[in-house]
């Protein structure tokens, strides 16, 4: 099996930004973002529930889902989220390992915003975090998604703490400063999980966690 190391992060901390990049150097991402979009786009019987669910509320003129009204909704009905969620996440699941599968890289990427609330963690063989302040995060994603400060706080009251991320991160990307530095990290990184990967295969890891942490701060 490929060595697997899970990306994860809070919303508009910097996800996407860090996983173009190492797919720039060749890594092979497995996006379960992209996954769920293309459930919800190409799985009529998902898009079926979720329209029986939701109702015109959530629907394009041309009778689409509207992605971004249903994010709009479940962000603010905790059962509605709960309900796509489990909807969605055993085909988001098997997708991935399917993708895994596939892999050409000696190690992959394997973008997942929910991991812990999905309690995925034991999953993958490393956990990349992407950190940035709260503060920060709310300014990103008002500027992106035209949100009011109400609306981005809220959502990110939603998602799990911070302080839980860090604490279940093996390595951190701190995405504050300049977003040059990303690059550093991503060469860093990527010599870091080929050796990892390289000593997986040839199982010689012992207790891998333990001694290579590389939380900067
Ligand atoms: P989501 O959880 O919503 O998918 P994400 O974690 O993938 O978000 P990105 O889409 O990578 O986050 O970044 C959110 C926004 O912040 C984007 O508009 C991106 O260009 C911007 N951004 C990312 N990193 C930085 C940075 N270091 N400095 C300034 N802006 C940044």
């Amino acid at each position: 099996m490929t060595y697997i190391v899970a990306l994860t992060g809070g919303i508009g901390s910097g996800k996407t930004t860090v996983s173009n990049e190492f797919k720039k150097i060749g890594i092979n991402i497995i996006d379960t973002d992209t996954i769920a979009k293309n459930i919800i786009e190409f799985n009529s019987t998902i898009s079926l529930s979720i329209k029986k669910k939701f109702g015109k509320k959530i629907l394009n003129i041309d009778n689409s889902i509207n992605r971004f009204l249903l994010r709009k909704y479940v962000f603010n009905n905790k059962n509605d989220r709960l309900w796509l969620e489990n909807l969605l996440y055993p085909k988001i699941y098997q997708e991935t390992k399917n993708q895994i599968k596939i892999t050409q890289s000696n190690w992959c990427l394997w973008v997942v915003p929910l991991l812990i609330e999905k309690k995925l963690e034991k999953k993958a063989h490393r956990i990349l975090l992407v950190d940035t302040p709260v503060k920060e995060q709310i300014k990103r994603i008002i500027k992106r998604d035209n949100i009011s400060h109400v609306e981005a706080k809220k959502i990110i009251s939603l998602q799990t703490t911070r302080k839980a991320r860090i604490s279940i991160s093996d390595d951190i990307i701190f995405n504050n400063k300049n977003i040059k530095n990303i690059n550093l990290y991503i060469y860093y990184f990527n010599i870091f999980y080929s050796y990892l990967s390289e000593k997986y295969h040839k199982k010689k890891i012992i207790d891998i966690k333990k001694n290579y942490l590389t939380k900067f701060y």
